[in-house]
């Protein structure tokens, strides 16, 4: 496995591979991997040539210093845990070399906010979904043609980088499946960060998206009745609630849309012992 500490490095690797015939499969993220990750990359061997994946803790996408300076890092063993999965090339930089052309961070360009970036995390993180606008677009600059895959956890992102892939032409969004440790609680490098009272208390989130499934499963359409339930259920637990929110996955909307809907993703977040944790479900898919 090639590791390369350069974007632009990384650019003329990826190029060179095009040229001589290579499909690219391609992981973003921010390293501290876990079993989420390695689905991606699981997911990526087998449909490419090749597959390359970054490591970088992007500060524009942090809304709070100290949740980034706490964020976990460990670039040997992810790189360990690469090799093992079949990666071919990691990649990693800097914001300077991310974006050479800024003299300092406060000279890096906005971005034009795309529609996805319209409430939830938005109102929550405000600027999060901009910084990670502003580092997709780069790494999809860098990587160039490729299928890039992304995890069906981070739900709103999903659908930015699916316009900001529209609009660059070449990268094929891939979404994966969301992986869970075995007391159900989705897998993110955050949960790190959870003594063990703080776990079971997150397993709140996944029992209100359940409660959510079975509400549909019982015939209820109106997104705002189940945000109720979502809330109710979170509330009663005692962590502290960001948002309990229904959408339809297909007409994304800023507010609670108006029922009934046809088609439903519950989105949770909340803070558990000073730790941001997200999470959500497709209503009506479960077995
Ligand atoms: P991050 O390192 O948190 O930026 O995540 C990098 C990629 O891994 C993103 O596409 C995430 O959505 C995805 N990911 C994170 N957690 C999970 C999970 N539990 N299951 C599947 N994908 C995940």
């Amino acid at each position: 496995m090639d590791f390369i500490p350069d974007p632009q490095a990384a650019a003329d690797w990826c190029h060179e591979q095009r040229r001589k015939g290579g499909q690219i499969g391609y992981v973003p993220t921010m390293g501290a991997l876990h079993a989420g990750h390695d689905s991606l990359v699981k997911r990526s061997v087998p449909e490419n040539d090749l597959t390359c994946c970054s490591i970088f803790v992007n500060p524009l996408q942090f809304d709070n210093p100290a949740d980034l300076e706490k964020y976990p890092r460990d670039l040997t063993r992810d790189l360990d845990v690469l090799e093992h999965v079949g990666c071919d090339m990691v990649f990693t930089g800097t914001l300077a070399s991310f974006f050479p052309e800024a003299e300092s961070l406060d000279d890096i360009p906005q971005v034009d906010p795309l529609p996805a970036i319209a409430g939830l995390e938005a109102v929550s993180r405000p600027g999060h979904l901009e910084g990670v606008q502003a580092i997709v677009e780069r790494l999809f600059h860098t990587v160039g043609k490729c299928r890039a895959y992304f995890g069906e956890k981070d739900f709103q992102q999903t659908l930015l980088v699916k316009q900001i892939a529209a609009a660059h032409g070449d990268i094929t969004i891939v979404v994966c499946p969301t992986v869970r440790d075995a007391s159900g609680l989705a897998m993110s490098s955050r949960n790190q960060r959870l003594d063990s009272s703080a776990r079971q208390l997150a397993l709140h989130l996944v029992q209100a998206l359940r409660a959510a499934d079975r509400q549909w499963q019982a015939g209820e359409r109106n997104p705002a009745a189940i945000e109720v339930t979502m809330a109710r259920e979170l509330r009663r637990s005692g962590i502290q609630l960001e948002y309990a929110a229904v959408r339809d996955p297909d007409h994304w909307t800023a507010d609670t849309p108006r029922g009934p809907l046809q088609k439903a993703r519950a989105l949770v977040a909340a803070r558990i012992g000073g730790v941001r944790l997200i999470d959500n479900m497709a209503l009506g898919e479960s077995s």
